[in-house]
């Protein structure tokens, strides 16, 4: 079986900083970047997943509330 990882869809994250796919990930892989300085409340960039951490258990995808993370 082939495993998948996370990915992030950049059309649909919103760069929350409280990122519930990130709250979720009992690992800390789903990683959260800085507060922007231009957008008060956003990060800077969009969540990174650390593959050296990652279980490959799905949860983030679970629970991202804009459905902008997927297993693939
Ligand atoms: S797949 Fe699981 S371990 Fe990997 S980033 Fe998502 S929640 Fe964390």
């Amino acid at each position: 079986m082939l495993l998948k990882i996370p990915w992030v869809d950049r059309t649909r994250c919103t760069r929350k900083l409280a990122c519930r796919a990130s709250e979720h990930c009992k690992v800390g892989a789903f990683v959260v970047q800085p507060e922007s300085e231009e957008e008060p409340g956003k990060a800077r960039d969009f969540p990174q997943v650390d593959l050296e951490r990652c279980k490959q258990c799905g949860d983030c995808a679970k629970a991202c509330t804009e459905r902008a993370v997927k297993m693939v």
